[in-house]
C-alpha cells in the first residue's frame, strides 16, 4: 500500500516521452513510502505491516555488481533489463480489461502496487511516510551525490547547476560534509530563499550575466569550484559545470537526466588537464543499506528534509502536483 508519493522530475520525463524505453499506458512514480500489505511466496525480508521504501535502484545483494563494494548499481535494474513489466513479463494493472505498465518495478502514483522483494527496503516504523517518501528518490540523489559519489571534502568549494528537489538535497549533503562555500545556480531566482536556508553561501543566476556561467564562477573563486554538480538535465549545463570545476583536480557530478538520444559535444582539454567527471544513480549508496541509514538519520534530526515539502495533495490531483513542478513551484 503507497501512503505517500514525491514527484521528481525523472517522472516528469517519462509524461514529456523523453525515454524511448517507457510502454504506455504506465504508471508512473517511483519517490514512494508504504507498508507492507500482503507477500508473495519466498519472501522473507519484509512482512505485512512493516514499514517500507520502494527502491528505484534495487538491490539484489547477488549479481556481481550488488557484490562489488564500490558499486550501487544492481544488474536487476531497469539499466541492464529495460521492461515496464514485473520480472515474471506480466503485469499486476489492468484497467477496464486493459494492460497497464509498470514503471521501474515500482509504480508509486497508485494506492497499490506489486514490486520484487529486491526492490524494497524495510524503514524503521516510527518515520513519517508523508515525509520519508523524497528519500525514496529526489532526496537520496542529491545528498548521496554530494556524500558518496563526490566525497565532498570539509572546507572545500562546491557549485549547484538547479535547485529543484535534487538540487537543494546536494546542497544538503554538501553542508553536511563540511563545505565552506556553496554556490546555488539557477535560473528561476525564487529558488534562492530556500537554497540559502539549507546553506548556500551564495546564489547566481546566469542570465543576469553576460559572460557564460563557468567563468562567472571561475572569476568568484580563483580557479573554479572543488566540487560541481549538474542537476538540471541540459547538455549545455553539464560542460558548463564541468568547465566550473578546478581545472586540475575538480570533480563533477553529472545528477540531471538528459533527454533520450541527447549527445554531449566539449573540448577535451576540459578532462585532459585532470578534472573528473562522474555520474551517480540514487546517490551512489546501496539501496537497501543507504536508503534506511538515512531515514533513521532524518529521526536523528541530521537533515531537515521537512524544507523539500513545499505542497502536499490527494493522489486524485497528481496532474495538478506536475503544473506545480513546470511552473517552477
Ligand atoms: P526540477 O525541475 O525540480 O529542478 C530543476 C531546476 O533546474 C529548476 O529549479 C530550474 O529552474 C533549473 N534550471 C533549468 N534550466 C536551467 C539552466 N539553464 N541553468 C540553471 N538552472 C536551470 O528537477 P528535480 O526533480 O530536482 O530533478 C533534477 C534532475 O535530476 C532531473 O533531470 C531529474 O530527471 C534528475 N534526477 C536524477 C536522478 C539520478 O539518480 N541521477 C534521480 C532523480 C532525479
Ligand atoms: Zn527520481
Ligand atoms: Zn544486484
Amino acid at each position: 500500500q503507497i501512503v505517500a508519493t514525491g514527484i521528481c522530475r525523472t517522472d516528469d520525463h517519462v509524461l514529456e516521452g523523453h525515454f524511448v524505453d517507457v510502454d504506455f499506458p504506465v504508471i508512473p512514480g517511483h519517490e514512494g513510502a508504504g507498508i507492507v500489505e500482503s507477500v508473495g511466496e519466498g519472501v522473507t525480508s519484509v512482512k505485512p505491516g512493516d514499514k517500507v521504501i520502494p527502491l528505484c535502484i534495487p538491490h539484489c545483494g547477488q549479481c556481481s555488481f550488488c557484490r562489488n563494494p564500490e558499486s550501487n548499481f544492481c544488474l536487476k535494474s531497469h539499466f541492464s533489463e529495460p521492461q515496464n513489466l514485473m520480472p515474471d513479463k506480466t503485469s499486476r494493472f489492468t484497467c477496464k480489461g486493459k494492460q497497464i505498465h509498470h514503471y521501474l518495478w515500482l509504480s508509486t502514483f497508485a494506492e497499490y502496487t506489486v514490486i520484487p522483494e529486491y526492490a524494497v527496503a524495510k524503514i524503521d516504523p516510527a518515520a513519517p511516510l508523508d515525509k520519508v517518501c523524497l528519500i525514496g528518490c529526489g532526496f537520496s540523489t542529491g545528498y548521496g551525490a554530494a556524500v558518496n559519489t563526490a566525497k565532498v571534502k570539509p572546507g572545500s568549494t562546491c557549485a549547484i547547476f538547479g535547485l529543484g528537489g535534487v538540487g537543494l538535497s546536494v546542497i544538503m549533503g554538501c553542508k553536511v560534509a563540511g563545505a565552506s562555500r556553496i554556490i546555488a545556480v539557477d535560473i528561476n531566482k525564487d529558488k534562492f530563499a530556500k537554497a540559502k536556508e539549507l546553506g548556500a553561501t551564495d546564489c547566481v543566476n546566469p542570465r543576469d550575466f553576460q559572460k557564460p556561467v563557468e567563468e562567472v564562477l571561475t572569476e568568484m573563486t580563483g580557479h573554479g569550484v572543488d566540487y560541481s554538480f549538474e542537476v538540471i538535465g541540459h547538455a549545455d549545463t553539464m560542460v558548463a559545470a564541468l568547465a566550473s570545476c578546478n581545472m586540475n583536480t575538480g570533480v563533477c557530478v553529472m545528477v540531471g537526466v538528459a533527454p533520450a538520444g541527447s549527445m554531449i559535444s566539449f573540448d577535451p582539454v576540459l578532462v585532459l588537464c585532470g578534472r573528473t567527471w562522474k555520474g551517480t544513480l540514487l546517490g551512489g549508496g546501496k539501496a537497501r543499506d543507504f536508503i534506511p541509514k538515512l531515514v533513521s538519520s532524518y529521526l536523528e534530526k541530521k537533515f531537515d528534509l521537512d524544507l523539500l515539502i513545499t505542497h502536499m495533495l490527494p493522489i486524485a490531483k497528481v496532474n495538478e502536483g506536475f503544473e506545480l513542478l513546470r511552473a517552477g513551484k
